[in-house]
């Protein structure tokens, strides 16, 4: 076997700024992240915009419904 060419993974435990944290496999002992799937705007911005529905209620009202 090749020794000293592939790091060594272990599992590390990833944590974010938002308080959120999970286990990953890294080289490192310890990752802090400012961003993750929990807190990211791509994943919550899509959820608020769901839930509001703004444009459907503007559009009921203009055509009274
Ligand atoms: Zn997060």
């Amino acid at each position: 076997m090749k020794q000293g060419i592939h790091p060594e993974y272990k599992k590390t435990v990833v944590s974010c700024a938002c308080g959120n944290t999970f286990e990953s496999e890294s080289t490192k002992d310890q990752i802090k992240i400012e961003i993750c799937s929990e807190c990211h705007p791509f994943y919550t911005g899509r959820q608020k915009r769901v839930d509001k529905g703004g444009r459907v209620d503007k559009f009921k009202k203009k055509y009274g419904m």
